[in-house]
């Protein structure tokens, strides 16, 4: 019976539609004039409940006659046992009116049958930047095991536990940069692979284009042909629940081949928004592993190592100066070099500390150029983790007394206030506090050699600002 249908169904639809979303479906069940098919998907259905509901409607019509109806059983994924489907029922059948609203021109609009975007990519290159290298990804403890995990991966592809490999960091942390060193890697190793560098963003353009042409077809089989696929920022399928069901099958058909699967993420899987659990708990097949932002020595590291390769010299406080002041993310970083090194070179003078602060005055908001009284109580007191208010405050605990003399001390060396001044800044204190307070400070730091190091490292912090 359902070959019938077919026969009718072949008529109304062209051939590319015919054989993606009709030669699919396996017929169940006869239950009287109720012709159950079974479909691979829940997406497989509302894509025919919405585009072919006529069709459908006027072969079961054609072939049951007029109280013919359609029921779908769909193959429902059960998390890992992919390979054991059962059957479900929806009783909407063809009379659906969501679906009825979409009207397919049963004419066929669609174009002819065209390939020539996908099948322009498959002799296209991976589109990776060749710049994005291990060896230009600096390690530090904020990358490490991503960064290492991503090294094993590069080298044996698809074999080890490392299957997907997901790379979450904010923005700006070097994401993309690591994915796409690991495509290299591979592609400039041993074996032949063919690897495919996808934002999501552009996952889901194609994906579209390839439903709009009815060519999703060539859109699946082109992704099942990679042997390693890196999808960046996989945030972007969240709430498209199609792309999502299409990534899926491609996943899992890649994940099954042993193909290598990498994918990024501005945030953690769990905190991942719109993504279906089916998708997430997959994600956790593999290692997910995080980008922090670089600290203070891998700021360093990384601003040396984008000097040299741009060939350009600057001097050691200057690169600690923007070490020090940039903190977002490393995208900002190299965006304040960057102007550095153009404001240099426009204006024909030196990179300087001075240029360096007019510069970031200029781009980076809400970064503090100079030593004020504020910017030292605010830093005393992260550094000694207690709350701002309390070193103007009257309370005499030991470690807030501390931390309120040890930001005394330093207003005295690097502001201009007077004694009596930083008192009043201190919740109005008299001067002789704050002469005690300086020398309580030069005291401890003669006696306990832990203390010392940590006021001279918070020093430079503020020394670094006050050139
Ligand atoms: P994301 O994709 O996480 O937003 P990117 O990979 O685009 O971040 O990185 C932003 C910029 O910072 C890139 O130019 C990249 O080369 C650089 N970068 C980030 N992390 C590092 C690192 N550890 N070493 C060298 N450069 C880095
Ligand atoms: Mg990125």
């Amino acid at each position: 019976i359902w070959t019938e249908c077919l026969r009718v169904v072949e008529k109304h639809v062209n051939e590319q539609s015919f054989s993606t979303w009709f030669k699919p479906i396996i017929p169940a069940r006869i239950d009287g004039s109720v012709l159950t098919i079974q479909v691979p998907s829940q997406f497989f259905y509302e894509w025919l409940e919405d585009n072919y509901v006529e069709v459908l409607k006027l072969a079961i019509k054609t072939i049951l006659g007029a109280n013919g109806k359609l029921e779908y059983a769909v193959v429902v994924d059960k998390g890992n046992s992919q390979n054991q489907p059962y059957m479900v029922s929806y009783p909407q059948g063809v009379n659906s009116s969501a679906a009825a609203k979409k009207k397919e021109n049963l004419a066929s609009a669609h174009s002819p049958f065209d390939l020539s975007s996908l099948d322009e990519q498959t002799t296209l290159q991976s589109n990776l930047n060749s710049n994005y290298t291990f060896g230009s990804f600096i390690e530090g403890d904020c990358n490490r095991l991503a960064r290492s995990a991503g090294f094993a991966v590069a080298n044996k592809p698809g074999i080890t536990s490392f299957n997907p490999l997901m790379v979450y960091g904010g923005v700006g942390l070097g994401k993309t940069h690591l994915v796409q060193a690991i495509g290299n890697e591979i592609k400039n190793g041993p074996e032949e692979k063919f690897v495919l560098y996808v934002s999501s963003e552009k996952f889901v353009n194609q994906f579209m284009d390839g439903i709009k042409d009815g060519n999703i077809k060539s859109f699946t089989n082109f992704y099942m042909q990679v042997d390693v696929l890196i999808i960046d920022d996989i945030q972007f399928l969240a709430g498209k629940g199609r792309t999502q069901e299409m990534f899926f099958h491609i996943f899992n058909h890649l994940h099954q081949n042993k193909k290598q699967i990498i994918m990024t993420s501005d945030c953690a899987p769990k905190d991942l928004m719109g993504l279906e659990d089916r998708l997430l708990s997959r994600f956790k097949w593999g290692l997910t592993a995080d980008l922090q932002m670089p600290d203070f020595e891998t700021r360093i590291a990384i601003i040396r190592k984008k000097m040299q390769s741009e060939g350009i010299d600057i001097p050691d406080n200057v690169i600690e100066y923007l070490a020090y002041t940039v903190d977002t993310n490393v995208r900002e970083l190299e965006g304040v070099m960057i102007s550095l090194i153009a404001h240099a070179s426009l204006s024909r003078v030196e990179i300087s500390l001075e240029l360096a602060k007019t510069i970031m005055k200029n781009i980076v908001k809400d970064i503090e150029t100079e030593v004020s009284i504020e910017f030292i109580q605010k830093s005393c007191a992260e550094y000694y983790g207690i709350k701002l208010e309390n070193l103007k405050a009257k309370t005499r605990k030991k470690e807030i007394v501390i931390a309120r003399q040890v930001a005394m001390y330093f207003s005295k060396e690097f502001t201009n206030h007077s004694l009596k001044s930083i008192g009043y800044h201190f919740g109005g204190r008299d001067h002789s506090t704050v002469i005690h307070a300086v020398q309580a400070v030069n005291d401890l730091m003669e006696t306990e050699v832990s203390f010392r190091n940590a006021v001279l490292e918070q020093k430079k912090q503020f020394k670094i600002r006050s050139y």
